[in-house]
């Protein structure tokens, strides 16, 4: 338990979001910042995990948007640090689309569906539309239709669960390009962020030994006011800051973990509960030797079953690592949910059945099974933001907006790139230069006060001020100096607690 005296700016959460935010304040000369992080690691949802003799991602797994007008910052960090990625391209999962005897679905089949699948979720866009518009729907065409056998309960999973659910266009793709990359590196994708963290916490070996970032640290409540924020961490620690950057996901700010007071305004808690939450969960299952179709065009395939998104979508890891024999199963919400509630044993014995439809009964048992739980992780609860399709702009501008000295980061802040890693690392960016710009005008704010402070008793003796007045005062005297009276009324009483 300890209790340091005063930071400038506390960031809650060593994600991505709050490094970037840490590391532009540390650049621009806030040095005596503090990282709290509940985990004992820094990454939050970039986190590798050794795995059948290689390394797995169990968040995110690929640079997406590359090769447009724009740079995705992450792809230069990536190409900075050396970071091994190799390219994705899961246009073609659609063509190996298994049903539960084996067989694989003739293309022509698959292709119709798929286009189906797209029309119709174009024509319930068109319908959202309207309606959030209080548009007249008598025009509308055909309603969109259900998918309801196991390939168009497949293509429609795929299409909104697996690729994300955005709105068209896709700013990551319009601004940064349609490429991906997966990272295929033993030093996982955290290594970006170790990189990051080197330029401005002091570091050795790898390892960073900085004591402005606390592992192990869980915050439970925020008691703020116009001068500042104190903060308690679950050890009974309490810290104090004239800034906090919270930068914890979107599902944590709707659960109960960190408490505030006063508690937040209810604008605030408001927006929070709009934003959807996904779960996202890679089963990673580990085998003796491989027995799946590899070569171009192979390393996705599909499952179509009657149930929407049971063990729908898998890939193997051949491309990333050679010889790793190691599947990769993809389940979102609902599924997600209910996986993490049961045993790897019995996921385990789903998975296998699942696989033995596929590809017949002979072959072998996985040997390893690795089952991430970011719904249940009380520091995730989720695995990132989805905002309706349809989404009110002032929602997200509420999300975002700070709460007196509370600022708010994380993916689920960036306007254009929510979901994604370059989202939270924008937005950690674009958070501390939004503090930065608050200590400049809070500064000039001091200097005008301590100005009146210091010229008040002289003013005194120049007899009486209108305020308001914009003339300028001579004061004689040994302060005797120019005053302009507007200083009367600058100051920020008020400011904050309006806000607030
Ligand atoms: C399974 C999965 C797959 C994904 N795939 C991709 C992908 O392929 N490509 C892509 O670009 N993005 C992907 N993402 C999204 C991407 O990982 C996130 O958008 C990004 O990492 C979020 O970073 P962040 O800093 O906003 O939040 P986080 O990384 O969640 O950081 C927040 C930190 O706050 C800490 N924290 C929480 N509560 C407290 C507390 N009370 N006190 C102190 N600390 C606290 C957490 O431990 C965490 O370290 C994926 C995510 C998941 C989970």
């Amino acid at each position: 338990m300890d209790s340091p005296s005063r930071s400038s700016v506390i960031i809650i959460g060593a994600g991505v979001s709050g490094l970037s935010a840490a590391k532009l304040l540390a650049e621009n000369g806030i040095e005596d910042i503090l990282i709290l992080e509940a985990s004992d690691r820094i990454g939050g949802r970039i986190r590798k995990e050794d795995f059948g003799g290689v390394s797995v991602e169990l968040g995110a797994g690929w640079i997406a948007g590359v090769g447009g007008k724009e740079s995705n910052p992450v792809w230069e960090l990536a190409n900075e640090s050396g970071l091994r990625t190799c390219f994705s391209d899961y246009s073609n999962a659609r063509y190996n689309i298994y049903d539960r005897s084996g067989k694989i679905f003739p293309s022509g089949l698959a292709a119709d569906s798929y286009k189906k699948a797209v029309d119709s979720a174009i024509r319930q866009l068109r319908i959202q539309e309207a309606e959030f518009c209080g548009s007249d729907l008598s025009n509308a065409t055909e309603p969109p239709s259900t998918p309801k056998t196991p390939i168009e309960l497949a293509i429609d999973f795929i299409l909104h669960d697996f690729e994300m659910a955005e709105v068209e266009p896709i700013s990551t793709y319009v601004d940064f390009g349609e490429r991906e990359f997966l990272v295929a590196d033993e030093r996982g994708y955290e290594h970006l962020l170790y990189k990051m963290a080197e330029d401005f916490l002091f570091s050795s070996g790898g390892n960073i030994l900085d004591s402005r970032l606390k592992l192990n640290k869980v915050v439970r409540e925020l008691r703020h006011s116009r001068n500042g924020v104190t903060v308690t961490t679950e050890d009974g620690s309490v810290y104090d800051a004239n800034y906090v950057i919270l930068s914890v996901s979107i599902g944590v700010l709707q659960s109960d973990l960190i408490s505030f007071s006063p508690p937040l305004p209810r604008w605030k808690t408001e927006a929070i509960q709009q934003c959807d939450v996904i779960v996202y969960t890679k089963i990673f299952l580990k085998f003796p030797d491989k027995f799946w179709p590899c070569g171009p065009g192979k390393e996705f395939f599909i499952y179509a079953h009657e149930r929407r998104g049971y063990y729908t979508f898998w890939q193997h890891m051949e491309n990333a690592y050679p010889g790793s024999n190691i599947l990769v199963v993809t389940l979102t919400n609902e599924e997600s949910k209910r996986v993490e509630s049961q045993s790897d044993e019995e996921t385990l014995q789903e998975a296998m059945e699942v696989l033995r439809d596929m590809f017949g009964p002979n072959i072998p048992d996985a040997t390893n099974i690795l089952v991430p739980r970011w719904w249940s992780n009380r520091f995730q609860r989720g695995s990132y933001s989805n905002y309706p399709l349809i989404t009110n702009d002032q929602d997200f501008r509420d999300i975002k907006a700070p709460v007196g000295r509370i600022f708010f980061s994380g993916e689920h802040t960036s306007e254009r790139f929510s979901g994604y890693v370059h989202g939270g690392y924008l937005a950690g960016i674009d958070t501390g230069k939004a503090i930065l710009e608050d200590i400049g005008k809070n500064k000039e704010r001091q200097n005008d006060q301590n100005q009146t402070f210091l010229l008040e008793p002289l003013l005194a003796l120049t007899g009486s001020l209108t305020l308001g007045q914009t003339e300028t005062t001579v004061v004689s005297g040994p302060h005797k100096c120019e005053i302009p009276t507007q200083l009367y009324l600058s100051g920020n009483i008020g400011i904050q607690e309006a806000i607030l």
